[in-house]
């Protein structure tokens, strides 16, 4: 680890107990600071905020709790890294050499940040190493990018000049990330926005910020300049509200939920910022008659409940054909029967927390919605609190049947374990259903049917489908959303776009004329 971007003190009230802090038996609590214009320093109103460890409900850090003013500080230290010599003159293969640097200095440090991510967030570590082992293939991608970042000689229609295009960074990029994926959703923002040679102010969730203060310090122990890379902590509205409204920002790029989106976009609208949004889903999975049935109970029960169903490409909306919805929704709640829920990073467990307080009683109040509405609960539907996991935030795996079109658990996000399962008759049905939301993030499709697959490919009305698989990533891969689900895309080539504009050059080669001649006399 490079110079840690805090300090480890003994319980001073000793009211907390933060007890599992690595490296110490004592109880100890992590305070953290913030990173601006290169140098670590405490929110400046020395406000703080607890970062909860979901797994046992008990303190383990305090995170710096940033305002406006700060918000002021990290967006002018990122304008004058943009403006400074060393990153305008900084060529765009020195860039890219840069990212390597960054690329190779993290390979060694995945484990170290997987045990912050899991603690902060609850993931169960087996779930956060290998998402944390690709972040290194974010920076190597577009690392080779950036030297691959193309104008073109236009051709001429206009006499005598010469016209060329060339592709130039924004500015200053506000990158706004939520709780559940903190360091690789910080990845897809960063690598591309620095290979295009903008310069960063990011801010993670307030539920999880000590993984990206982490990598905050790696970037810097790569060797990225300062105030290229700034990160600041707090709460949306307290902190991420004023970075998105400040005059000085070119570009908006972000993760979270659908009414944070709108209203990111509507401030941005106001100034006339890029934006690019990657928002919730309700994405559905769609089962047929002649699907695989084992590959697809196994295919629906991870999309839904790896990871808690906290991922924004959760298959959360289950369709089945008639014929074989009766057994499929009994092999789904055999699948989940003694299902091991506890401590994330105890290697037994399968099922660990919910990331956080407001979230936990977000789902419960989901589940007993849909029990109103007269969902049929066929598993779970609880509030659970293993053994030893103190006052942590725990729900069982739950799947409602007879879930109708008007019902909550059909149409919003729940973010959370909690299947819905709806029947449909026909192909039209089905796709009709699938459709029918307000989001387009993901679909899945099951069925051997090589022509139906291609068929609701191009019908089905999201940004992802995936045919008989589902929840594959790739740094290859385009990723973002259809209708609420977002605009613009992250990863592969088409990310780096987001984050560069195309100027038209023009240079004359013939003397101008005069356009108004004098006439003698
Ligand atoms: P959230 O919208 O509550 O918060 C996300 C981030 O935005 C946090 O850092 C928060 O502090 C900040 N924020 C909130 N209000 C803001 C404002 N007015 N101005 C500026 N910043 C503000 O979302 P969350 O609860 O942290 O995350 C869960 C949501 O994220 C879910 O809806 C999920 O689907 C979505 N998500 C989407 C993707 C994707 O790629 N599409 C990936 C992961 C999560």
């Amino acid at each position: 680890m490079p110079q840690p971007p805090y300090t480890d003190t003994p319980d001073p009230a000793g009211e907390r107990q933060p007890a599992h802090v690595p490296g110490s038996d004592t109880p100890m609590l992590r305070t953290y600071r913030q990173l601006i214009g290169g140098i670590w320093s405490d929110a400046a109103g020395g406000e703080w905020l607890e970062s909860i460890n979901p797994a046992n409900g008990e303190a383990w850090a305090l995170i710096p709790r940033g305002r406006a003013i700060d918000a002021e500080r990290a967006v002018a230290a990122a304008r004058s890294a943009f403006e400074s010599a060393t990153w305008r003159t900084m060529t765009a293969s020195a860039r890219g050499e840069l990212l390597r640097r960054v690329a190779t200095h993290l390979e060694s440090h995945i484990e170290a940040l997987a045990v912050i991510e899991a603690r902060d967030n609850g993931k169960r570590l087996v779930d956060v190493l290998p998402q944390l082992r690709t972040l290194p293939k974010y920076f190597h991608y577009y690392a080779g990018l950036a030297d691959k970042i193309e104008g073109a000689v236009i051709p001429n229609d206009v006499p005598g000049v010469f016209n060329y295009t060339r592709h130039e960074p924004l500015g200053v990029v506000v990158a706004i990330t939520p709780w559940n994926s903190p360091l690789m959703l910080a990845v897809w923002k960063l690598a591309p926005a620095l290979a295009a040679g903008n310069t960063v102010v990011l801010k993670p969730s307030e539920h999880a910020s000590a993984s990206t203060l982490e990598l905050a310090a790696m970037l810097e122990a790569a060797g990225l300049p300062p105030g290229v890379v700034n990160v600041v902590t707090g709460l949306g509205a307290e902190i991420g509200a004023p970075l998105v409204e400040h005059p000085d920002v070119a570009k908006i790029t972000f993760t979270g939920s659908d009414a944070s989106g709108k209203r990111i976009a509507a401030t941005a609208a106001a100034d006339l910022k890029r934006v690019t949004l990657e928002l919730g889903g309700k994405s559905p999975q769609l089962v047929f008659e002649d699907a695989d049935f084992d590959n697809a109970v196994n295919g629906v029960l991870s999309g839904i409940f790896l990871a808690l169903g906290q991922s924004c490409i959760a298959g959360s909306r289950l369709l089945v054909h008639e014929s074989i919805h009766d057994r499929f929704v009994e092999h789904l709640v055999a699948g989940m029967q003694g299902v091991r829920i506890g401590d994330p990073f105890d290697a037994a467990t399968q099922l660990g927390p919910v990331a956080n307080q407001p979230q936990h009683a977000k789902v419960l109040a989901f589940i007993e919605q849909a029990r109103a509405e007269g969902a049929r609960c066929v598993l779970g539907g609880h509030a659970v609190h293993p053994a030893n996991c103190g006052a942590g935030w725990y729900v069982e795996p739950t799947i409602f049947t007879n879930v109708q079109p008007n019902m909550q658990l059909y149409r919003e996000e729940v973010f959370g374990p909690v299947l819905a399962v709806c029947r449909f008759h026909t192909e039209d049905e089905a796709v009709q259903m699938a459709n029918d939301s307000a989001f387009g993030l993901a679909a899945g499709i099951w069925t051997t049917d090589m022509a139906r697959s291609i068929r609701l490919a191009e019908r089905i009305a999201a940004g992802t489908v995936y045919v008989n698989t589902y929840r594959s990533v790739s740094t290859l891969s385009p990723v973002g959303g259809y209708k609420h689900s977002g605009y613009g895309r992250e990863n592969g080539i088409d990310a780096i776009r987001e984050f560069l504009q195309v100027k038209s050059v023009w240079l004359g080669l013939i003397p101008v004329p005069n356009p108004f001649p004098q006439t003698k006399g």
